[in-house]
C-alpha cells in the first residue's frame, strides 16, 4: 500500500459530506481555501465527475457500472493561489486529486481510480491580455475552448486551434492533452501554438515559463508540461500564438480515383510549401456518405476537401498550385457541397446518436509517415473487418504534414451482449495500435493517452517512459497527482479493469 491509499480522503456513499470527522476537516479546510460553495460532495455531483468521454466508460455506464470509483469531492479553485493551495493540503494530508478541464477528453485521462479529489479548474476563465506586438494571447487555463476563440475573434484574431471538441473543452485541456485543430495543417498543433505557460507543481511549488519564440537552456520545460495530461502538475495560465483573421479564404472539392492517388497529393501539398488551412481527404467508405449523388464520383471515389486563407494574393497562388497537384494525380475539382456541409457541421458530435441507440463506437487516431501509411491504412482496414461480420470501419486524414499524416479511424460495433462487445471492442484497439506500431508510427497524434492507452505506452516511448515515470516520482513521490495515467504506475487499490 502506498501513502495515500490509507489516509486519503474515504469513499463510501456519503463520503466527504458524513458525519466522519476526519472528513469533515477535509471539507472544512478546502471550503476555507476555495469558499464553501465551491467544494461538491454530493453524490450527483460526483458521479457527474466519474467519467470523460472514454467510450469504454460511457458502455460501462450505459449498462449500470462505473468504470472504476466515484470522486471523493470536487473542488473548484479560482485563482492559481488557490489550487497552489489545494496541492499543498492534498500532500500534506495524502488526498489523490485529479486536475479536470472539461472532461471531454476520450482517453480516461480524468477517471478517478482511487476516489480522488477533482480539482475543477473552470473558474480559471479569464482571457488575460492580447498583446499585438508580440502576436499573442495570455488566457487561464479553465477557460471554455469556443468563448476564448470568440473572444479572440471580436478583436480580429485567431489562435488558430479549432477542435471538434472546442465548445465543450478548455485551453488547459488542450495543452494537457497535446490537440489539434480542424486547421493544423496551416497552425501546427497545440504544441506548435503554446509559447509560454504557468503551472502548479505536485508540491504547489509554482513554476513558470516565460512566453518566447525560442530559448537554448536545456530540455523544453515547456513540453515537459504540454502533453502531460495532469501528471506533473495543473496549468493555469497559458501563452499562445495568434494570427489576425484571414481577409480571404477559399474552399475546393476534389474527387480522386484512389486514396494513394490522394495520399500522393496531400504529401506534395505540403512538401511544396504551401499552407493549406483545411486538408480532408476521406476513404471510400467515409467520401461515400459525404458524396451521394455527386457524380463526380462514381469513377473517382475518394473526397479530398482543401481550404486556403490569408492575404488574397498568396492564398489564390496556393490554390492554383496545390490544385495543379491534384490534378497530376488524377483528381477533378468537383462542386463545393460536401465543403459547406462539413463547415455547418464541424464542431457537431457524431457519436452520441449511435450510443444512445445501443452501438459501441469509438474513434483512434495514429500519426504515420507516408511511406507507410498505404500500407498503416491497408492493413488495419482489412485486420478491422475481420474481427466482427458487421463492423464498421471508416478512416479520414485530416492533420497532414510534411512527413506524414494523422489516419483518423471510426470503429463501430452494433448492439450486442456488453461481455462480448469491450472483449471485440478491446480486439479493435490492439489491432490498431499494434500495426501501427509495427509500422513505426505513433499510437496517438492528438486525443492523448490518459488511462485507456497505458498498455501501449511501453512500447510508443521505450526507455521514454522511464524517464517520464523518474520525473512523476521526483515531483510527485506518493502518487498523488493523477496517478496511474499516461502509462505510469498505478495508484495502489486501483480498481481500473479493461
Ligand atoms: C466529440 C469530440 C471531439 C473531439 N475532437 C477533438 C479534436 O478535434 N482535437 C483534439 O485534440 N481533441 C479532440 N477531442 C478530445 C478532447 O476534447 C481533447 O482532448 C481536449 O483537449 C480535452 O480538454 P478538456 O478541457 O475537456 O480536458 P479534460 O478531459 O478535462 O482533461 C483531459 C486531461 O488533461 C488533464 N488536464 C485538464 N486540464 C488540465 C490543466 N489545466 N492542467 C493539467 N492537466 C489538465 C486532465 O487531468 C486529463 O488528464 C474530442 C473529444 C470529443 C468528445
Amino acid at each position: 500500500m502506498d501513502k495515500a491509499s490509507g489516509s486519503g480522503i474515504d469513499l463510501d456513499a456519503t463520503a466527504l459530506g458524513s458525519a466522519n470527522p476526519a472528513q469533515q476537516t477535509h471539507v472544512a479546510a478546502l471550503a476555507a481555501i476555495v469558499g464553501a460553495d465551491n467544494v461538491l460532495t454530493g453524490v450527483a455531483d460526483r458521479y457527474a465527475y466519474s467519467r470523460d468521454r472514454l467510450p469504454f466508460a460511457l458502455y460501462q455506464l450505459r449498462a449500470q457500472q462505473l468504470p472504476a470509483t466515484l470522486p471523493c469531492a470536487v473542488a473548484l479553485p479560482g485563482t492559481a493561489e488557490e489550487v497552489a493551495s489545494v496541492l499543498r493540503y492534498a500532500r500534506a494530508n495524502g488526498i489523490r486529486v485529479i486536475p479536470f478541464g472539461a472532461g471531454s477528453g476520450v482517453l480516461g485521462g480524468t477517471i478517478p481510480l482511487v476516489q480522488e479529489l477533482m480539482i475543477d479548474l473552470k473558474r480559471l476563465n479569464r482571457l488575460v491580455e492580447v498583446n499585438p506586438t508580440d502576436a499573442t494571447a495570455t488566457v487561464q487555463a479553465g477557460m471554455n475552448g469556443w468563448q476564448f476563440e470568440d473572444a479572440l475573434r471580436a478583436q480580429g484574431y485567431t489562435a488558430g486551434h479549432l477542435p471538434q471538441s472546442i465548445t465543450m473543452s478548455t485551453v488547459g485541456g488542450w495543452a494537457a492533452c497535446r490537440g489539434a485543430g480542424q486547421a493544423s495543417s496551416r497552425y501546427g498543433k497545440i504544441e506548435d501554438i503554446v509559447v509560454g505557460l504557468k503551472a502548479i507543481l505536485p508540491d504547489g511549488q509554482s513554476l513558470e515559463v516565460r512566453p518566447l519564440s525560442r530559448r537554448a537552456v536545456g530540455p523544453s520545460i515547456k513540453d515537459i508540461l504540454v502533453g502531460s495530461e495532469g501528471v506533473l502538475g495543473i496549468i493555469t495560465e497559458l501563452t499562445l500564438r495568434i494570427w489576425k483573421l484571414p481577409e480571404y479564404s477559399s474552399a475546393a472539392v476534389m474527387a480522386f480515383p484512389s486514396i494513394e492517388q490522394g495520399f500522393d497529393a496531400c504529401r506534395e501539398i505540403m512538401q511544396a510549401e504551401l499552407r493549406p488551412e483545411v486538408v480532408r481527404l476521406y476513404d471510400q467508405a467515409e467520401s461515400a456518405q459525404r458524396t451521394s449523388g455527386m457524380e463526380a464520383f462514381n469513377d473517382r471515389p475518394i473526397l479530398c476537401i482543401l481550404k486556403f486563407s490569408g492575404k488574397k494574393a498568396l492564398a489564390e497562388v496556393e490554390r492554383t498550385l496545390a490544385l495543379e497537384i491534384c490534378a497530376k494525380h488524377g483528381a477533378v475539382l468537383t462542386t463545393d457541397g460536401p465543403y459547406h456541409h462539413w463547415e455547418e457541421t464541424r464542431f457537431n458530435s457524431y457519436s452520441t446518436q449511435w450510443q444512445t441507440d445501443g452501438y459501441f463506437m469509438d474513434t483512434i487516431e495514429v500519426t504515420g509517415n507516408w511511406s507507410k501509411l498505404p500500407q498503416m491504412y491497408e492493413q488495419i482496414h482489412r485486420a478491422v473487418h475481420a474481427i466482427h461480420p458487421e463492423i464498421h470501419f471508416g478512416a479520414h486524414w485530416s492533420h497532414v504534414y510534411p512527413e506524414g499524416a494523422c489516419q483518423y479511424m471510426t470503429v463501430r460495433l452494433p448492439p450486442m451482449e456488453l461481455e462480448q462487445a469491450l472483449a471485440l471492442h478491446r480486439k479493435a484497439w490492439e489491432t490498431v495500435e499494434g500495426l501501427c506500431l509495427d509500422l513505426g508510427g505513433s499510437i496517438a497524434h492528438h486525443h492523448g493517452a490518459g488511462l485507456f492507452r497505458g498498455p501501449w505506452m511501453r512500447r510508443e516511448l521505450n526507455a521514454g517512459l522511464g524517464i517520464i515515470q523518474i520525473l512523476k516520482d521526483g515531483l510527485d513521490p506518493d502518487n498523488l497527482v493523477n496517478p496511474g495515467k499516461l502509462g505510469l504506475r498505478q495508484p495502489a487499490g486501483s480498481t481500473w479493469k479493461e
